[in-house]
């Protein structure tokens, strides 16, 4: 039996020949595929402005950058997410409040949200988990009410919608990431979104070394130079995305629904065959057909101990079933606890989350018999944890 992976790209002949065509156009950064790819993703989520950048994190260390977070400030965020939300708030010296998740979207819980704002609060930084938008406009309306900015890290969420709502479409600014897993990919990449005219503006300076953006891709000449002054107004980054990513981009952008539609159909496959599983929480979505499904993340229940679940996680990875635990939580990760003293019993919801849930193979490609193998193979190894376990 060959391994059936985590996740996987679905990359079709239309990528491979944009790519191409972007390699054979001559021009392999800041050019017109660029434009376009950044034009698609401002369609998509009805947003004024959108500045493609090398990643995701790249582009959540501009917008807290652009919104001028720095030492002394906090930013209220979630701790059961990718280590790289929490970080873009360390990159600019601010100092990130974790507050505890809702247990059942597993998204930060808008009434925590509320109480942990202090005069020293400068923005809230909230992320899509596993492609949910839930209670996105509910943290929208706390941060409108206190004047202070919702950056809505929507790297996992591409595609979903809640209450009408795009996923991007939240925050003063949203950022996407294009990682190889991601629901689309650009190998590496990001983008920004947001209806701020200035905010733009300087995230196309800041992501190319505090330049001022010309706007025009003919402004750099065919050495990569630009024909204007090399006027550097702020100190910037080298954020840049490449017309290779680009041209990839589009392509996956131009699939977009049809892979949707793929991954929401597996989805509902997963729920089918796992329902009558007692030991297993499924991922609660409040209205299935907003979720853009990320990833799939199953939960033991709680009588389950981590120890278990990670015999699990291993049981099923000796099946050549590779399986993840998305996510460990990032205050309890060693430099947080180093920096910050957090300990365990914290944010005792997102830890409890954290220790029980297994992240099962997901992929557009995924064919019946995989998804047969990896359910059956689970119970098989659910099974065992209940045998092995003294009798109480
Ligand atoms: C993928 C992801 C990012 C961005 O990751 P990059 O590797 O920098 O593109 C940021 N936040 C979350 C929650 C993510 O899942």
């Amino acid at each position: 039996m060959s391994v059936i992976p985590l996740s996987q790209p679905d990359i079709s002949h239309l990528e491979i020949q944009s790519v191409i065509d972007a390699l054979r156009s001559g021009r392999l950064t800041s050019g017109p595929r660029q434009a376009r790819f950044e034009e698609m993703i401002a369609e998509r989520t009805g947003r004024s402005h959108a500045v493609a950048v090398s990643s995701g994190t790249a582009g959540l260390h501009l917008v807290l950058r652009g919104l001028d977070v720095g030492p002394g400030d906090e930013v209220i965020t979630t701790p059961f997410s990718f280590i790289a939300s929490a970080n873009s708030v360390l990159y600019v010296g601010a100092t990130p409040i974790f507050v505890d998740i809702d247990p059942r979207s597993l998204n930060l819980d808008p009434a925590r949200v509320e109480a942990a704002i202090t005069p020293k609060t400068k923005a809230i930084l909230a992320v899509e988990v596993f492609g949910n938008a839930q209670y996105m406009d509910r943290l929208a309306q706390i941060a409108r009410n206190y004047e202070i900015p919702l950056i809505e890290d929507a790297c996992e969420g591409l595609g979903g919608s809640h209450h009408g709502a795009p996923v991007g479409s939240f925050g003063r600014a949203s950022v996407f990431g294009f990682y190889h897993n991601k629901q689309i990919t650009t190998g590496e990449g990001g983008m920004i979104v947001t209806d701020d005219d200035r905010l733009a503006d300087l995230f196309r300076t800041l992501r190319n070394h505090g330049r001022i953006d010309q706007k025009t891709p003919d402004s750099i000449g065919a050495g990569g130079f630009s024909s204007a002054r090399l006027q550097h107004e702020c100190l910037g980054y080298s954020y840049r995305l490449s017309e290779m990513a680009c041209a990839l981009g589009i392509a996956q952008m131009e699939r977009l629904d049809t892979m949707l539609e793929a991954r929401r159909r597996l989805a509902g496959r997963y729920m089918q065959r796992l329902m009558g599983f007692g030991d297993l929480i499924l991922p609660n979505a409040e209205s299935p057909d907003d979720m853009s499904w990320f990833v799939f993340v199953v939960r033991l229940s709680d009588q389950f101990t981590q120890v278990e679940r990670d015999r699990v996680i291993d049981g099923m990875r000796r099946h050549d079933i590779c399986v993840a635990n998305y996510f460990p939580c990032i205050h309890l990760q060693p430099f947080y606890r180093e920096q910050f003293g957090f300990d365990r019993g914290a944010l005792p919801i997102a830890e409890s989350v954290s220790q029980r849930s297994i992240a099962l193979p997901f992929f557009n490609q995924m064919d019946e018999t995989q998804v047969e193998l990896v359910v059956h193979t689970l119970k098989v190894m659910l099974q065992r944890e209940q045998l092995l376990r003294p009798e109480e």
